[in-house]
């Protein structure tokens, strides 16, 4: 049976994030002898989520240092869980924050570390983890012997741990100043509103270039395509994805959706989100239905074009309509 660490970050309000918990869900499906580590300003609320979770034992490193993402400090404390737990297979949520630091532990301590990783098994006493390769078309199983090992789970892969809250007993473990060079002064971030890009929502919405070609009128009508768009999303709050096509066109110098940029592209050259629906608008590119969906379980598109290939064959619906139609109706009915 292996020794298995869930090593987890606190977010800014102490408590752990869907990433972490995913990742807990993950780890005890092992059936490994299991230790949370939790890194964090403070440590309590998050310790007490995990009481139901069946751990052997509950360490945490707790210090105003550990408030922030930064290389060093969380370097030291990973590497001091690490040590503490004795644990052979480490699994961690991918945050942003973990994928700077945990590497850099696996090669302090001689081990291995694998990134983007789908799923984590024990198959006849072994683990087993699975990872997408070239851009999420091909899946790839790993074995591997060198310990430990660590493994980043990527959000979306598993549901969430949502055992009863209650009062934890936890071990804590002392560190010591960690020399540092970076101070956080702190965040500049888009204002909630602003923000397009929600990978916590249901839905993402994909708006492709035809939302900016000449309609049947003969014009193109962006300004009304931002403001459908928009408001579907305020109304929804749906995650906004956008075709390389429709991100590219403010490149060109053309009428271009103010609200998109290359952050909000999916596909092969973009990104893979993992929302549980997807509704694709005016876009008929094959990386965009083809990779950018890999994940998405539930997909509809609205084209206006019926033989739109990747449309036709990678949607379970596809209405073929004109989406500015479509979109008027939709916001009627939300608002
Ligand atoms: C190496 C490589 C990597 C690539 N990576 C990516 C990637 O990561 N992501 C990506 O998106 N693309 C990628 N592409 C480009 C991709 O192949 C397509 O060219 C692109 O996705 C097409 O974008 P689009 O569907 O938005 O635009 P178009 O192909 O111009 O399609 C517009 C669609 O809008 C429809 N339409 C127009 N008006 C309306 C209306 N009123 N109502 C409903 N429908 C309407 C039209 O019927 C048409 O189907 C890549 C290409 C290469 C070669």
């Amino acid at each position: 049976m292996e020794k298995v660490l869930l090593l987890t970050h606190t977010e800014q309000d102490g408590t752990l994030g869907s990433a972490a918990l995913e990742t807990l869900h993950a780890a005890q499906a092992l059936h490994g002898e299991l230790t949370i580590g939790i890194i964090g300003a403070s440590t309590h609320s998050a310790a007490d989520q995990v009481a139901a979770a069946g751990a052997n034992r509950i360490l945490t490193i707790e210090a105003e240092a550990f408030a922030q993402s930064r290389y060093a400090t969380d370097a030291a404390a990973i590497e001091a869980l690490c040590r503490a737990s004795g644990a052979e297979l480490i699994l961690a949520p991918h945050t942003s924050r973990f994928a700077r630091a945990v590497p850099g532990v696996a090669a302090r301590l001689s081990g291995r570390v694998d990134t983007h990783a789908t799923s984590v098994s024990i198959v006849d006493g072994v683990p087993e983890v699975s990872r997408w390769f070239y851009r999420q078309r091909m899946e790839g199983v790993l074995t591997r012997t060198q310990r430990p090992w660590f493994v980043l789970v990527e959000p979306g892969s598993y549901p969430a741990f949502s055992g009863a809250a209650g009062q934890s007993t936890i071990q804590r473990i002392q560190m010591p100043d960690i020399p540092t060079r970076t101070t956080v002064t702190g965040i500049r971030a888009p204002e909630a509103d602003e923000q397009t890009i929600r990978p916590d929502a249901k839905l993402l919405f994909v708006a492709g270039a035809g939302w900016t070609k000449k309609q049947p009128d003969g014009a193109p009508h962006t300004q009304e395509a931002e403001q459908l768009i928009l408001g579907m999303l305020r109304a929804s709050k749906a995650s906004l994805g956008g075709s390389k096509s429709l991100v590219d066109l403010s490149g060109e110098g053309q009428a271009v959706l103010k609200c998109m940029t290359h952050l909000n592209q999916v596909g092969q050259t973009g990104s893979t989100p993992r929302h549980q629906k997807g509704l694709a608008t005016c876009c008929h590119g094959e990386e965009p239905h083809v990779v950018g969906w890999r994940f998405v379980t539930e997909r509809r598109a609205v084209n206006l074009d019926p033989n739109c290939g990747w449309a036709r064959g990678k949607a379970d619906v596809l209405y073929v309509a004109d989406a500015f139609a479509v979109m008027r109706e939709v916001n009627r009915l939300l608002g």
